[in-house]
């Protein structure tokens, strides 16, 4: 199995990371605490929080079915901080690439442009399905990353397992797999199979099906070697102690019940808005949005938002000329959603 570490940046593999007042303290029955000059006055938050997040990552591993706590990233800025890392530790900038699918999420280009780093866009094939031959053939050597979104963030669907584990087998690079989305789908996540991998990293959100994108948590999950590298570039106390409390005890809720009911709703949606007049397309989905393609797209949208509803145009993007992208809501919601539809023009 090809060794991670070639692919990472010599300043990065050399990096000594700061060491903070709690990492020098290796336990001991301590009553007095004076190493990090805090205030001394307990209001709940003057202490700093854990920067390693030890509690919450043991949680998040048995949430996960055991996955090491040393296979864990978790990034205060939602999912979003995981992306921009994953650059700095593995592309040089102005030298290295990196491949991402498009039409896919936007953070992966922003995140790349303020890290120098140039992106192939390999377009999806029209039933957004994988170009996998294309992947290929855009890499050189100084490609770094591939980037794949599964669910897809607008399409919808979600690549098999298999396919992305024969991906990560035949590229000679890091392979991305962004799982956002993964709580809504029934193909499966990537996770189990990561000690297969030493070249894939995972990425997973609270803000999504977790019901948390208010409190910006993300994760990633890779080997030692790579969380190792994550751990010493990321900034020292990168996830406050609120949150960590917060999603700690968010965590015991069952969401389960929340998913079935979106994935319910989607059926609901999918099924009536293929009815509709003004529906040309309605792609099938595995996440908890629909890409919807109407006769006019931009008469669709400003007429939702004269009513109320802002839902995403997505019509600009490669491959979805005409296409709204509309997030699964309450029951209530999705029929004042399907109504206004239904009403258009009539
Ligand atoms: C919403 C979303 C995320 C989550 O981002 P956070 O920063 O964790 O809120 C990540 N990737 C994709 C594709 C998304 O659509």
């Amino acid at each position: 199995m090809a060794d991670p570490l070639k692919y990472v940046r010599k300043n990065i593999l050399a990096l000594k990371p700061y060491s903070t007042a709690r990492d020098e303290f290796k336990g001991g029955d301590i009553s007095v605490w004076v190493d990090a000059n805090e205030s001394p006055y307990n209001n709940g938050v003057n202490r700093y929080p854990d920067p390693h997040q030890k509690l919450l990552k043991e949680k998040i591993s048995l949430a996960k079915g055991g996955i090491s706590v040393d296979s864990i990233f978790v990034g205060g800025a939602g999912s979003d901080e995981a992306i921009d890392i994953t650059f700095r530790v593995f592309c040089e900038p102005g030298v290295d690439n990196a491949i991402v699918i498009t039409p896919s999420y936007g953070v992966y280009g922003v995140a790349a442009a303020i890290n120098d780093v140039a992106l192939r866009e390999v377009q999806l094939n029209d039933d957004f399905t994988l170009p996998v031959d294309k992947f290929l053939a855009a890499a050189d050597e100084h490609t770094k990353l591939m980037w794949i979104c599964s669910p897809n963030n607008p399409t919808g669907n979600a690549y098999a397992v298999e396919q992305l584990e024969a991906l990560a087998d035949s590229f000679d690079g890091i392979l991305v797999v962004d799982e956002a989305y993964v709580d809504f789908s029934d193909k499966g996540s990537l996770l189990p199979r990561l000690p297969k991998h030493p070249n894939l990293v995972v990425l997973q959100t609270f803000s999504k099906a977790w019901g948390m994108a208010g409190l910006r948590a993300g994760m990633a999950f890779a080997c030692k070697e790579i969380i190792d590298l994550y751990s010493r570039v990321k900034y020292p106390y990168n996830m406050n102690g609120p949150t960590q409390a917060e999603l700690m005890k968010r965590m015991d809720c069952d969401i389960s019940e929340k998913v079935s009911e979106i994935k319910a709703e989607a059926e609901w949606l999918a099924r009536n808005l293929a009815k509709a007049r003004c529906v040309r397309n309605v792609y099938p989905t595995d996440a908890n949005f629909l890409l919807v393609k109407f006769d006019d797209a931009n008469a669709m949208y400003d007429y939702l938002i004269d009513n109320g509803v802002i839902v995403r145009n997505r019509s600009t993007m490669p491959g979805c000329a005409g296409c709204l992208r509309i997030t699964v809501g309450t029951p209530d919601e999705n029929r004042r959603i399907m109504k206004l539809i239904n009403e258009y023009n009539s």
